[in-house]
């Protein structure tokens, strides 16, 4: 049997004593690389109980020291970028170029949580009445969990633990279970950057472990990003439970090409945001709705050959752009979508199914996919492919072009490429989706503003990152105070004015 990962428990990493595995692949090759272990109730009992044990000293450690523990951890992760991007590529399968670049997004989480001390000072007034101050202050919330998708398993926790704890909060990671060693060593690096062990444990897991954690009455809020019916779940049971819950689902992000658009500049977006990451990205583009006919026979006819003629390969092919699917799964979703596709009457025009590469004949390779003519009543249209298979759907101008990206079931992301300023500030107004692109195809919102989606792309109240993180993972305290000078005045039953 191929080597079992540790889960990482109050600073010490230990074997997973459940008895029950999930495989870890290379996607490249098919083969299973190692085992990771699912967590029993025990397992995650013991993570929450060391997090609470941690909880009091961390919460009352100034904030200039935690941020100063995320600068050693900020070097910690500079020094290492080459390794944490290995990690990545060798489970999920992107390129390494492509898991440097996630590593980079994780990394701006850290600079800006660095500044936690600002983050965290609160307001004051002096004399909300006469003698009296009023002030507020952000107090962290205690335990809190995060359980992360495979496709960004460095750059999505990162999303979570860096705010949570440089707030204050102790923190329980359950990442993906089929890309678990990058989290893994992200443990490693926080306590080689002096977080007091028991403040970030990572315990590996299924569905029973993710359950555990919502269920527990001592782990007080969850972050969540993953596919929609299991964001649904999550918010649904954790919120009942009494938790505060953000939790981040699926999408599928429509790009407007209006007639007027940089056609070149078009393109090039598309193929970037179309099969980055073999597709595998919350943010993708993976519907193009190309206004009028005669845009989209251009688009269509600039897009045929780059399409063609991507090169795809294992993640350490310096020449590949584009890696493998994730695992089987994934493999036999995409390729049935595209069955479907093409039943149902889209123009296959380049079709991704049948790719195989020498010497990787068992590995989950797709290639490029596109269709043309796409109608909105095809499940290639209505459903999250998360593959590398882009859709053209023709629309007859921007108000039906604008409607259709507003009523989909998700709202992540969504962009327009124009030249026309008054059409694209009219789009980012009204069009019914979190986070949008103008002339930029992948409008992921640096780590000082917020990220998030809208409609079934994410439930619960509050973004990530930026301020929004700030405020999912405190708590507001408000004080009213007064030091009286003199003897009482006399008792006053009415309400207080002032
Ligand atoms: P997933 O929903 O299968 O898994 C996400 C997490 O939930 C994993 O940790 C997994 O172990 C756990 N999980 C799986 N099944 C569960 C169940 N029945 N009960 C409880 N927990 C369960 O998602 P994935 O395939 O790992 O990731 C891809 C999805 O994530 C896509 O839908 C993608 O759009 C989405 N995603 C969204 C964003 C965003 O910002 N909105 C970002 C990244 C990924």
């Amino acid at each position: 049997m191929s080597e079992a990962v540790s889960h990482f428990i109050a600073g010490e990493m230990v074997q997973g004593t459940s008895g029950r595995f999930s495989d870890i692949y290379n996607p490249a090759t098919g083969q299973v690389t190692g085992q990771c272990p699912l967590a029993s109730t025990e397992e995650v009992k013991l993570a929450v109980q060391k997090a609470k044990d941690a909880f009091p000293a961390w919460a009352a450690t100034p904030p200039v020291r935690r941020a100063r523990v995320m600068f050693k951890f900020l070097d910690l992760i500079n020094q290492n970028v080459e390794k944490l991007a290995t990690l990545i590529s060798k489970e999920h399968g992107k390129v390494l170029e492509d898991a440097k670049g996630e590593v980079s997004r994780a990394i701006e989480i850290v600079e800006y949580v660095c500044g936690v001390p600002e983050l965290l000072k609160g307001d004051f007034t002096e004399n909300v009445a006469t003698g009296i101050d009023g002030w507020c202050m952000r107090q962290p919330l205690g335990v809190v969990a995060g359980i992360t998708p495979f496709n960004f398993p460095c750059m999505v926790p990162s999303w979570m633990f860096p705010m949570a704890l440089a707030c204050g909060n102790t923190f329980i990671l359950k990442p993906s279970e089929r890309d678990p060693s990058a989290p893994l060593f992200m443990g490693e690096l926080l306590k080689e950057a002096g977080l007091p062990d028991g403040c970030f444990s990572v315990v590996h897991g299924d569905k029973s472990a993710v359950d555990d954690l919502l269920e527990h009455p001592d782990v007080e809020a969850i972050s969540f990003v993953g596919s929609t019916p299991i964001a649904q779940y999550i918010y649904q049971t954790g919120t009942a439970n009494g938790k505060r819950v953000q939790a981040l689902g699926g999408a599928k992000n429509h790009m407007i090409v209006m007639p007027d658009a940089d056609m070149g500049q078009a393109t090039d977006a598309l193929m970037g945001a179309g099969f980055g990451s073999a597709g595998e990205r919350c943010m993708a583009i993976s519907v193009a709705v190309a206004v009028g006919d005669e845009t989209a026979d251009e688009l269509v006819s600039r897009l045929t050959p780059k399409v063609q003629s991507l090169r795809i390969g294992p993640w350490d092919d310096p020449e590949a752009e584009m890696g493998p699917v994730i695992n089987k799964i994934a493999y036999d979703r995409i390729n049935h979508y595209i069955d479907e596709g093409e039943k149902d009457g889209a123009d296959l025009v380049v079709d991704g199914r049948g790719t195989k590469l020498q010497g990787y004949e068992d590995g989950y390779f797709v290639g490029g996919t596109l269709f043309d003519k796409v109608t909105t009543d095809m499940s290639i249209y209505k459903d999250e492919i998360f593959g590398p298979v882009l859709c053209v759907v023709r629309a007859p101008d921007y108000p039906s072009a604008i409607k259709m990206a507003s009523d989909h079931e998700f709202g992540n992301g969504t962009a327009i490429f124009t030249q026309n300023g008054a059409i694209a500030r009219e789009f980012a107004s009204n069009v019914n989706v979190g986070m949008i692109g103008i002339n930029v195809p992948i409008p992921v919102p640096a780590s000082w503003h917020s990220f998030g989606g809208w409609k079934k792309s994410l439930f619960g109240d509050m973004h990530v990152n930026g301020t929004e993180g700030v405020r999912f993972y405190t708590r507001l305290k408000n004080v009213t105070g007064r030091w009286p000078v003199g003897p009482s005045t006399g008792h006053n039953l009415m309400f207080p004015t002032n």
